[in-house]
C-alpha cells in the first residue's frame, strides 16, 4: 500500500531547556547546571510521530529567518518530513519555550513568535496540498482563525480531520463540525465539555478521550468504548499525547477503524514514555510491531 499522506499544520518551536539547582528570584543571576537546545512544538511533535511509523508527512508551518529555523528545518528533514511549505518568515522570530527545570519542578515561557504568522490567508495557498492528504492533524498552537479554515478545506474536500484540542482553547462549534476526530487528554476533555456551546451529542462521536496510562475512551452509537492502555514502565510522560496523535493520524489515513487505530496509537503512546523526552521516545513502526508481536 502507498504511504498514507497526512498534512500537519501546526507550530514548530525550539525548547530552550536549561537545568538549575534553584530558580532566581526577580532581579537575581543564579549559574546553571545545563543547557540544551530541543526541536518541539506540538505540530513538529506530531509530524515527527507520524513519519517514524510511515506517514508521507507534509508540514506546513512558520519559522524565523534566523538560526532556529534553519535548525528545525534541517531537523524535520533529516525525520524524512517534506518541509517545503515551511515558511521562514522576516518579521517574527522562530517560536520557542523557555523552560527552567530547578527543584523538581519546571516552569516554561512560550513565545509563538513565527507560528503567529500562519495566518487564514496563508493557508488558502495549500488547499491542493490539503485536498491531497489522507488525514489533516491540527492543533491549538497556531491562530485559531487558520485551524478554523485548514479544517474547513480540508472537509470541504472529503479528507479526514483530526484536531488535538491542546493547549486547550474553547472550541467554535464549526471547527467541531468540520472535524471528524477529537484528541483531548482527560484535562482538556473536563475544559471543553465545560466550554462547549453546541450540542454534547455531535461532539460526543467525534471524541477520542486520552487518559494517560488507563488508555483511551471513544463513544460509538453513545456507548463508551475503553481501549487499554499497555503496561509499561513510564519514565517521562513528555510527548504521549503527541505521539498518540501522530499515530491515530497515520492509521486514519490507512484506513483502519477508529478501535483498531486507537489500540495502535495507544501501543505508541505507552513506547514514547518509556524514554526520555518527547520527540526523542517516539517509536519507528519496526519499534510498534515488535512491541506489539
Ligand atoms: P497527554 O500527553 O496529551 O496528556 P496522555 O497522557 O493521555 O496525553 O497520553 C496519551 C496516550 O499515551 C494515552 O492514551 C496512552 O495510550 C499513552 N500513555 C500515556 N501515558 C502512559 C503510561 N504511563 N503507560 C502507558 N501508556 C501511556
Amino acid at each position: 500500500m502507498a504511504r498514507p499522506k497526512i498534512t500537519v499544520i501546526g507550530s514548530i518551536n525550539m525548547d530552550l531547556v536549561t537545568e538549575a539547582d534553584r530558580r532566581p528570584e526577580a532581579g537575581e543571576t543564579t549559574l546553571g547546571r545545563q543547557f540544551s537546545t530541543i526541536p518541539g512544538g506540538k505540530g513538529a511533535n506530531q509530524a515527527v510521530s507520524a513519519a517514524r511509523l510511515g506517514g508521507k508527512v507534509t508540514m506546513i508551518g512558520c519559522v524565523g529567518e534566523d538560526a532556529f529555523g534553519k535548525d528545525l528545518l534541517e531537523h524535520l528533514e533529516r525525520e524524512g518530513i517534506i518541509t517545503e511549505n515551511v515558511e521562514p518568515v522576516t518579521q517574527l522570530k522562530t517560536g520557542i519555550a523557555a523552560i527552567t527545570l530547578a527543584e523538581g519542578d519546571n516552569s516554561i515561557i512560550v513565545v509563538p513568535g513565527a507560528n503567529n504568522a500562519l495566518t487564514e490567508d496563508r493557508i488558502v495557498q495549500y488547499e491542493n496540498i490539503i485536498a491531497d492528504s489522507d488525514a489533516v492533524l491540527l492543533q491549538l498552537e497556531i491562530p485559531m482563525p487558520t485551524v478554523i479554515r485548514a479544517a474547513k478545506l480540508a472537509s470541504k474536500h472529503g479528507v479526514k480531520v483530526i484536531l488535538n484540542p491542546a493547549p486547550f482553547q474553547k472550541l467554535p462549534d464549526e471547527l467541531v463540525n468540520d472535524a471528524d476526530i477529537i484528541t483531548p487528554n482527560e484535562h482538556e476533555y473536563v475544559a471543553l465539555m465545560k466550554e462547549y456551546s453546541g450540542d454534547p451529542n455531535t461532539i460526543k462521536e467525534k471524541l477520542v478521550i486520552t487518559k494517560g496510562g488507563e488508555g483511551t475512551v471513544f463513544y460509538k452509537q453513545g456507548q463508551e468504548v475503553h481501549i487499554r492502555g499497555y503496561k509499561v514502565n513510564a519514565v517521562d510522560t513528555t510527548g504521549a499525547g503527541d505521539s498518540f496523535n501522530g499515530a491515530l493520524a497515520v492509521q486514519i489515513a490507512k484506513g483502519a477503524s477508529l478501535e483498531d487505530a486507537v489500540r495502535y496509537a495507544n501501543a505508541v503512546g505507552a513506547l514514547s514514555v518509556t524514554k526520555f523526552g518527547a520527540q526523542s521516545g517516539m517509536p519507528t513502526a519496526d519499534e510498534v510491531h515488535h512491541f506489539l508481536a
